[in-house]
């Protein structure tokens, strides 16, 4: 018997010994082997703030009373805005960054360097089977939201931006811009063809609460906020929070495999522009409103990926000597973009992810990893 057991432990000991020098196993890989692999996301809930950059930030921080719902994020990174043609980056090719995946060049919207039309992740996202959803406070034609949905070789084509949403599935979309669904040069009537799509459609002459409860079994929903660009906050604009808490209920109820919805704060940004610190102020505090219930959301999901971050920054803006957190004093270094790095912050499944530093186009990537999907990239025919 002792020579059997003996033998045994030799034969074990033998068996270890080839083992470990066939494939080395770490004693953490063995106690964590699941817990220290990232994440995947159900949902992804993914805020753009429009020219916010930490100067932005922090004004908005201080004039609340020196706290925002940013600082409820558990992973902080950076991003480098730069464009494919310019350091300095322009909302379209940095929207198509985040979109797509690529550089390309300022005004460029879901195209390349080249023009050619590159997949989204929102449409992507659809021929998976999620369901996926736009809002923003400026048009829902306008770069930011355009660049998710159409392809086009110029910003500035509106009118052919538009027809892109009768291309597609998307399932929500809240923003401003009726005029260019429904009064165009070449007299079509947007709003009719994507009511025969089966959309449900709605519009600034029906408040939005009730154009919810009163279409509580559409199964597509478009609402238009006003014909041109939406109002600032301070001069009445109200429904960033409500339309993302819209758009997120109804496509949760509805999403058995997940959804994608991009929420845009788009006017920070003009308020650089203008170098208006009061409107830039009061767009980060109409933002951050919404921030902080799309987070109180998805701590409840507990499958749900939040990520925010920034296109660029606008206007140069920071915070000169002589302030106190009550009274800013606030300075401009230029009424365009900057090349400033810019934060991510990131939130849920897979958000370990986003922490360092890293290109916008990165961002893609690291949501198309998030969901688990393939890596690849397609162009359109
Ligand atoms: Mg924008
Ligand atoms: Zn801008």
């Amino acid at each position: 018997m002792k020579i059997a057991a003996l033998l045994l432990a030799l034969i074990l000991i033998s068996c270890n010994a080839n083992k470990t020098i066939q494939n080395p196993v770490q004693i953490d890989d063995i106690a964590t082997p699941i817990a220290s692999k990232p994440k995947t996301a159900k949902n992804i809930i993914f805020l753009i703030g429009d020219g916010m950059g930490i100067g932005q930030i922090t004004a908005g921080t201080y004039s609340n009373g020196n706290t925002s719902h940013l600082e409820r994020f558990p992973v902080i990174g950076l991003h480098k805005p730069y464009s494919g043609n310019e350091l300095i980056t322009d909302s379209a090719a940095a929207a198509t960054s985040f979109a797509c995946g690529f550089k390309t060049y300022n005004g460029a919207i879901g195209v390349d360097l080249d023009t050619l039309p590159i997949e989204t992740i929102l449409e992507e996202a659809e021929m998976k089977g999620l369901k996926t959803g736009l809002v923003a406070t400026s048009t829902i034609v306008h770069a930011t939201p355009a660049s998710y949905i159409a392809h086009n070789k110029s910003r500035k084509n509106y009118e052919e931006i538009a027809t892109d949403f009768l291309k597609t599935e998307i399932d929500f979309f809240i923003g401003g811009g009726k005029k260019f669904f429904d009064r165009r040069e070449d007299e079509r009537d947007l709003v009719a063809e994507l009511e025969a799509k089966g959309y449900t459609m709605g519009n600034y002459l029906t408040d939005l609460s009730e154009f919810r409860s009163a279409n509580s079994s559409a199964t597509k929903i478009g609402y238009l906020t006003s014909d041109a660009d939406p109002l600032p906050a301070a001069q009445g604009r109200d429904y960033l929070t409500d339309a993302a808490m819209y758009g997120i209920d109804f496509l949760d109820n509805s999403a058995d495999n997940g959804f994608f919805i991009m929420i845009e704060g788009s006017q920070i940004d003009w308020g650089g522009h203008a170098n208006n610190s009061d409107y830039i102020v009061t767009e980060f505090l109409d933002f951050n409103e919404t921030i902080g219930r799309v987070l109180d959301w998805a701590e409840k999901d507990g499958e749900t990926l939040v990520v925010v971050t920034a296109d660029h920054e606008t206007g140069g803006y920071t915070i000169q000597p002589g302030s106190t957190q009550d009274t800013l004093v606030t300075a401009f270094t230029t009424t365009k973009h900057s090349g400033d790095f810019i934060n991510v912050f990131s939130y849920g499944p897979g958000s370990e992810r986003f922490g360092g530093i890293f290109n916008n186009t990165d961002i893609y990537y690291k949501m198309r990893e998030a969901y688990g999907w393939e890596k690849k990239r397609m162009v359109l025919e």
